[in-house]
């Protein structure tokens, strides 16, 4: 079943014609809890990685307060979306509550120094994501990160490797895996995708200052600039990158090492609506959604605080560094 953005609840380009040019394409990924295979577009599910290439692993020494089992994260999880799959039995057993006292957080605090194992976030087919931007000979992007946040600024460490996915026929079965991860929601939990690209308009700060002091008095009376056309949430590929402040005062853009303007990846992190969004974002197949979990909008477990994370591109050169910033 596809996932579907309602249409607008009304032309923003009548109100405001400037803006028409400044929509882009963004594609929501409308992650939802499942079993993806690595053949599979995903978030939080297996990669399709080539078995003789070395699995990547954090060796930085990280500084943690606390740290939680990562297997028991894990089966704490699937325990849970088993119990809400049988509505008239929720009452965990025994062996479940030994589980769920597992994947509680321990005290650690010290110096965590063995190499971490990267944890899988996401895995997205060309074939899938439309616009995804592939380097030549690629059609496969894998993203994924060390599941402890101690690094230069809490930047997540994140490493994007793109592929060419007919070149992998031995595919790694059983990757190596952290014993112990510093937060339960930096496990980003299996996920299939129902990509669905539709349009987006940047931040109020984006816009040049006299149209953003506009269209801020207009949001502020109406409330439609955010529920409806600006930073579309959720997991998304592509649309308008970092930063997308929700203020009026023009902001720099985050800029590539050779100084062009970044453009937005992957953007990852937070719900796909809010409750005050008006609905301008659910999905029409969810618009009924249940109490459960996870939350069918929210079902990637991962949380950065009020953040999310976006992972920027060179528009010239798909050999530069990506760069990674947190945004609101
Ligand atoms: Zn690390
Ligand atoms: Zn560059």
């Amino acid at each position: 079943m596809a996932r579907t953005t309602p249409s607008r609840p009304l032309d923003l380009a009548a109100v405001f014609p400037e803006l028409a040019a400044t929509a882009r394409p963004v594609t929501r990924l409308h992650p939802r809890s499942g079993a993806p295979t690595a053949g599979d577009s995903s978030v939080g599910g297996p990669l399709l990685w080539p078995r003789d290439e070395a699995w990547p692993m954090c060796t930085k020494t990280h500084e943690v307060y606390e740290v939680v089992e990562f297997a028991a994260v894990r089966a704490a999880h699937h325990l849970s979306v088993a119990r809400w799959s049988r509505p008239d039995d929720r009452r965990p057993t025994a062996e479940e509550e030994e589980v769920f006292e597992r994947a509680r957080p321990k005290e650690f605090g010290d110096l965590y120094t063995a190499p971490v194992p990267l944890l899988p976030v996401a895995q997205l087919y060309a074939r899938d994501v439309p616009g995804l931007p592939c380097p030549d000979g690629t059609d496969l992007l894998q993203i994924l990160w060390c599941p402890f946040m101690d690094h230069h600024d809490d930047i997540p460490a994140v490493q994007l490797h793109w592929r060419a996915a007919d070149e992998v026929t031995d595919v790694l079965a059983a990757p190596p895996e952290p014993d112990v991860i510093e937060l339960e929601e930096y496990w980003p939990a299996p996920c299939v995708l129902y990509p669905e690209q539709v349009v987006e308009h940047p931040g109020l700060s984006q816009l040049p200052a006299d149209l953003g002091a506009r269209v801020c008095a207009w949001q502020e009376e109406t409330g439609h600039y955010y529920n409806a056309f600006s930073g579309a949430p959720g997991w998304k590929t592509g649309g308008w990158g970092a930063p997308e402040w929700r203020e009026e005062t023009p902001t720099e853009p985050v800029r590539c090492t050779c100084g062009a303007v970044a453009l937005p990846l992957f953007t990852l992190g937070g719900a796909e609506w809010h409750g005050n969004d008006e609905g301008a974002w659910r999905t029409v197949e969810d618009a009924d959604d249940r109490r459960c979990y996870p939350p069918v909008g929210d079902p990637t477990n991962v949380r950065l605080g009020d953040e999310k994370l976006q992972i920027l591109r060179c528009p010239g050169h798909a050999d530069h560094p990506p760069v990674v910033a947190r945004v609101y």
